[in-house]
């Protein structure tokens, strides 16, 4: 059979043709599915990555958290629990103290106040427990939205998708959402995936931002969801 000269497509050429294909606008819902199918395959079912026994614990981790990273909130948050066991210990405390206990991690001054007043208000307003609504929640110092979903996924078992910023940078990277507003990408998700895989779904976008799409290096040559995503270099 004769070769046709002109049916023959330069690698290059086939290669930015499947690119453009592959750019073309998928079903939403079915896309995240797959990515989540594929990230859960390859991390398995997450842990929240801050230790805690109760939910208290949890949004002091969660306050220490802030620019500062969770294998550093977890070496000193076991030593801070086992001074510190109840909302009305940190509500007592002198905020030097407090500032002397934490001083290892970053803004140190402005958590001991954040969780100093948190507690106050967890005393005063909420009966001495951390109230399990969204709205409550974010009523508390240095507590905001991401930080609210946290509480609500992993110390309440309640549906939350947290926007950190690997998921805010791997939603963009992948082509999901168009909008670095972590409010926006939390809206868009929420309402293209079943509320029961928020929470894994979160959790499984930080692993896979850690571990391959990192800021400035994304590894996409190893990425297990290359085939889904827009951005793939
Ligand atoms: S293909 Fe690259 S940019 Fe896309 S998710 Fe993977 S590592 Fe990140």
């Amino acid at each position: 059979m004769e070769v046709n000269d002109n049916a023959y497509l330069h690698p290059q050429a086939l290669l930015l043709f499947f690119r453009m294909l592959s750019k073309t606008k998928r079903p939403l819902k079915k896309w995240l599915l797959d990515i989540y199918r594929i990230l859960e395959d390859t991390y398995g079912v997450q842990e929240c990555f801050l230790k805690h026994e109760d939910p208290l614990q949890l949004m002091v981790s969660a306050i220490l958290s802030a620019q500062c990273t969770d294998a550093n909130v977890n070496r000193v948050s076991p030593g801070l629990f086992r001074k510190y066991k109840c909302a009305k210990d940190f509500a007592e405390v002198n905020i030097k103290e407090l500032q002397k206990d934490i001083k290892s991690i970053g803004l140190y001054r402005a958590k001991s106040k954040n969780i100093i007043a948190s507690c106050r208000k967890i005393i005063n307003e909420f009966d001495g427990k951390l109230p399990s609504e969204m709205e409550k929640l974010v009523t508390l110092p240095g507590i905001g939205r991401k930080t609210a979903n946290v509480l609500l996924c992993h110390a309440f078992n309640k549906p939350g998708f947290p926007v950190d910023t690997h998921v805010q940078r791997l939603t963009n990277r992948i082509g999901l959402v168009k909008t670095e507003n972590p409010v926006k990408i939390e809206m868009i998700i929420n309402k293209n995936i079943s509320e029961e895989y928020w929470c894994s779904f979160s959790q499984l976008l930080i692993s896979h931002g850690r571990a391959r799409c990192q800021a400035r290096k994304p590894n996409c040559g190893n990425c297990e969801i290359r085939n889904l995503c827009e951005k793939r270099v």
